[in-house]
């Protein structure tokens, strides 16, 4: 064990190195606190050192001696994932890429960087430019691109461009976790088993992304007597394709009591949206149709100048009701578009305590009707029977409290990424216990 401690000591610049236990504790953390489930069972797993290289011959030195050594290393964006997915769960080191920040190119449509760079100086960037993010999650001023591609899904303008595996990344490089790292460089289709998969395969060194083109943005909050209104609005403006939108989030009451800075009206339901501020009469002629009134407008000056109203959306929703009660925690679900409101119902009448909280995405020509509504922790038991409830009510589940890529919910060519897995991290060191292996194929 302290074999690797000391040739790390005599090879690598002490800079980029650190092994106080402050930093060790910080930097082996992410927001699996949500889960009270993960926070017990993830509870004081710490990396052994903490490495930040800037440069690409830093990073290539730095796993040929991971590698070498056969030491556990796990991959960090900024630790916003919420399942565990950058705990180092075996100990070992923690590759910290929030130095390998670059903006690298900006092309017609397009943008090159290094995958610790920042989705919020992406999107400012991007902005100067005439382009933005086609999408991002609400934690786009901390998270980077590669934790987002690797850790997330989508948020902030799925509902018109998708998530991640929708035409997002044009290319990426790879590196592999070998004593002679390789650079794979995926184009296209290939770089999709990359996706989510919670860097347990490959390090994405660099990435290219495909923007949208810029709009002005105006934030509205929009509150209605009762949650169906508050849906039913939601989705007739998620539908309606002649509407240029970026965000639409409902709430159910008392949700809305959480959000604090926005100070919204007792007992109802609301919505919050980002549209262009072209469809603005188009919009205003629609609220007035679902009997909604306007509690707040951010104007397109104003937007990502201080609080808006997408801090309190997708899991910022989550943050804002933990600090308030953290007794609460999440699900996630997908409803079906074609009886969202029926399922929702009918859950509330079995669980009445389960607050409602729908985010409208899309996933390729599909609406994605997501779930995080917010759960009274009891017991581990009862939030997996609470989880078998709504998978009885053919609502698809994906789980948040555990860090098994595989019990997570999505859909995945298990032994293909295995396959990938073998080649690219030959020794198994990347990300360790994340990538389960199958059980039924045995691979
Ligand atoms: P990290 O947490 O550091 O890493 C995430 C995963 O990616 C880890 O498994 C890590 O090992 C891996 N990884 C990181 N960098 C690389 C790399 N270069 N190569 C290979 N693997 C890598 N998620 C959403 O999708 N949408 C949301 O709207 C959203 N909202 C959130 C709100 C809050 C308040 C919080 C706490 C979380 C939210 N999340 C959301 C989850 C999380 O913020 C996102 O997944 C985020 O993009 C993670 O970025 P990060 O840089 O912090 O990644």
């Amino acid at each position: 064990n302290e074999h690797w401690i000391v040739v790390l000591k005599e090879r690598m610049d002490p800079q980029l190195l650190q092994w106080e236990e402050a930093a060790l504790a910080k930097y082996s953390m992410d927001y699996h606190h949500f889960s009270p489930v993960l926070a017990s069972q993830l509870q004081g797993k710490v990396a052994e050192c903490i490495a930040s290289p800037r440069t690409e011959e830093e990073l290539d030195d730095l796993l040929s001696i991971a590698a070498e050594l056969g030491v556990p290393l796990t991959i960090r964006g900024n630790g916003t994932g919420n399942y565990g997915q950058c705990v180092p769960v075996t100990g070992g080191i923690v590759l910290n890429l929030a130095k390998y920040n670059k903006v690298l190119e900006m092309g017609e449509g397009t943008m090159r960087i290094q995958a610790g760079a920042r989705l919020g100086k992406m999107e400012s960037t991007a902005r100067k430019a005439g382009y933005e993010l086609r999408t991002m999650p609400s934690t786009f001023q901390s998270a980077t691109i590669g934790g987002f591609l690797c850790g997330g899904f989508g948020g902030i303008g799925s509902i018109s461009w998708g998530t991640i595996w929708d035409g997002l990344v044009r290319s990426l490089k790879i590196k592999t976790l070998e004593v002679h790292p390789r650079t794979i460089e995926l184009q296209g289709d290939e770089v999709l088993p990359y996706l989510h998969t919670y860097g347990t395969i490959g390090i994405l060194s660099e990435v290219e992304i495909n923007l949208a083109p810029r709009v002005e943005w105006m934030q509205w909050a929009v509150t209605f007597d009762r949650f169906e209104q508050a849906f039913r609005f939601g989705q007739s403006v998620a539908e309606d394709t002649s509407l240029v939108k970026r965000l639409i989030s409902i709430h159910e009451w008392p949700v809305p009591s959480y959000f604090l800075p926005l100070d919204l009206p007792a007992g109802r339901a609301v919505v919050l949206l980002e549209v262009d501020t072209t469809n603005e009469s188009q919009l205003e002629r629609i609220l007035s149709e679902y009997e909604g009134h306007m509690a707040m407008k951010v104007s397109a000056e104003q937007y990502h100048k201080g609080v808006g109203v997408s801090d309190f959306t997708w899991n910022h929703t989550t943050l804002w009701a933990r600090k308030a009660d953290p007794g609460l925690t999440y699900l996630q679900l997908n409803f079906d578009p074609s009886c969202a409101l029926e399922q929702i119902s009918s859950m509330k009448k079995e669980y009445p305590e389960v607050m409602n909280h729908i985010e409208f995405a899309r996933q390729n020509e599909n609406l994605l009707i997501s779930g995080l509504p917010l759960v009274p922790f009891t017991t581990e038991e009862n939030l997996n029977q609470l989880m078998e409830r709504y998978e009885e009510n053919r609502v698809r589940v994906n789980n948040p409290h555990t860090w098994d890529l595989k019990e997570g919910g999505r859909s995945y060519a298990h032994d293909r990424l295995w396959e990938i897995k073998h080649r690219n991290d030959p020794k198994g060191i990347l990300n360790q216990e994340k990538l389960k292996r199958s059980a039924v194929s045995g691979v």
